[in-house]
């Protein structure tokens, strides 16, 4: 299953029951649930099918899988959530079945490490128990936020309460009707001489005055309904001191604890993607025949498969080691492996799924397939949490750094 990463027996069972929780409830109901979004009186409501399975999910003890060092989750590590992780990233819908999905993880991480009890109890629980959804509210139109130094959002503290001013886009999950939730970044002191103290995050409940969704943004024309991404406007928006996480400045430092899981986890389902799109070419191009002999039988395809078959080991490798490094050294020790895989996969996901496109013909840009939207996702994950540059360049700085 990991190759030389040997599994535990508990994981090896936990692989083969959510393999087959995949072939019994997810595959078979993916057009289904295709089909609810498409009738759905508004596009941004939860769908009734998706939350059945979700209880299913729940009852198979198929939940809340990631969350390492913790006793709120499975309490797997980085290196055997990897292979379960993979296995979701196969479908559009599975992540969010087995509550594992972005940016609730991500934000339940946050809340487990830097949250307080009452904020714990509020907004974790729930979150956890899959009852309501959440955004991480950083990227702004009016910057370049791959910068996040450069995020202008004010949070302004008058007397017992913070006041929140700016303008959002990319929010993902801000259009699901169950999102209740956001953590916030905005500047708290915008004068501090250190540019990585200038920065907060705060917790806003989604039903508070001034908070306003404005659109929901679409990646190639897909609007990735009930989840989404969108606008969001923040006018005047007050809330209580308490909803800050950890103290003012401390953004940054939250974004770092942050983003390594969420980064790592986006590389696991990006492979799980890349092997079936590989599993449908293989399958598609031995089923159909062109100029007198099936497709498969072309030397080209034999190449193009071969190529995309090193392409995904390659990257699961690279994957596994960042998990492993993470578990061992931690997050930060293990940064550089993180910057690699998150530049590895979804480069390697893009080409392996564009193949199978191909492989496809005109049904491969249809939605009859999962492949349009799965090359849709792979691409935007060449620039959401950090675009490859931004990764290659620390690359290049910690490499240079081993010789000054
Ligand atoms: C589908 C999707 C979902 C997202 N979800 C969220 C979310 O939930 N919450 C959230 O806050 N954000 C989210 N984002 C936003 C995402 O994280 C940002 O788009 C990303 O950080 C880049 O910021 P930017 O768009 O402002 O690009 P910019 O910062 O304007 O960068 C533009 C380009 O400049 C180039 N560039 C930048 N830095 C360098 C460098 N050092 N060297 C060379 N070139 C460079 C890169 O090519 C980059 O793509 C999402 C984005 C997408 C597409």
């Amino acid at each position: 299953m990991t190759g030389i990463f040997t599994q535990s027996p508990r994981t090896t069972a936990l692989h083969a029951a959510l393999s087959r929780f995949m072939d019994e409830h997810v595959y078979p109901n993916e057009a289904a649930l295709y089909a609810q979004v498409a009738a759905g009186a508004t596009r941004w409501k939860p769908l009734p099918l998706l939350e059945e399975l979700k209880d299913k999910a729940k009852a198979a003890g198929l939940w809340n899988l990631f969350l390492p060092e913790s006793d709120q989750g499975a309490g797997l590590t980085n290196l055997e959530y990897a292979p379960l992780c993979e296995v979701m990233g196969r479908s559009h819908w599975a992540p969010e079945i087995f509550n594992c999905s972005a940016p609730d993880t991500g934000n339940m991480e946050v809340l487990v490490r830097y949250g307080t009890p009452a904020q714990q109890e509020r907004w974790l629980k729930p979150l956890l128990a899959g009852e309501i959804r959440s955004a991480f509210a950083m990227t702004e139109p009016a910057v370049a936020s791959s910068d996040a130094t450069n995020i202008a959002t004010t949070i302004q503290r008058d007397g017992d309460h913070y006041v929140i001013n700016g303008r959002k886009w990319w929010i993902s999950g801000a259009n699901d009707t169950r999102c209740k939730i956001m953590i916030v970044m905005g500047k708290t002191d915008p004068d501090n001489a250190d540019r990585h103290r200038q920065q907060s995050m705060i917790l806003v409940p989604t039903d508070t005055p001034g908070v306003t969704v404005k659109r929901p943004v679409p990646v190639f024309g897909y609007d990735d309904a009930p989840h989404g991404h969108a606008e969001v406007l923040f006018e005047n928006v007050r809330v209580p001191v308490e909803n800050i996480l950890l103290g003012e400045g401390r953004g940054f430092e939250i974004a770092q604890g942050r983003l390594g899981p969420g980064r790592i986890h986006h590389c696991m389902r990006l492979i799980g993607a890349s092997e079936r799109a590989l599993e449908l070419t293989c399958q598609r191009l031995s089923s159909r025949v062109a100029f007198g002999k099936p497709i498969a039988t072309q030397g080209v395809w034999h190449e193009r498969i071969a190529e995309a078959r090193i392409a995904i080991e390659q990257a699961r490798l690279l994957t596994l080691k960042a998990a492993y490094m993470m578990d061992t050294v931690g997050n930060k020790v293990a940064k550089a492996e993180i910057a690699m895989i998150k530049v590895v996969a979804p480069n390697m996901a893009c080409k392996v799924i564009d193949m199978a496109i191909q492989a496809h013909g005109g049904g491969g840009v249809s939605d009859d397939f999962p492949l349009a939207w799965a090359y849709a996702n792979a691409r935007t994950l060449r620039l959401a949490d950090g675009p490859d540059e931004v990764h290659r360049a620390q690359l290049g700085k910690l490499e240079l750094a081993k010789y000054r």
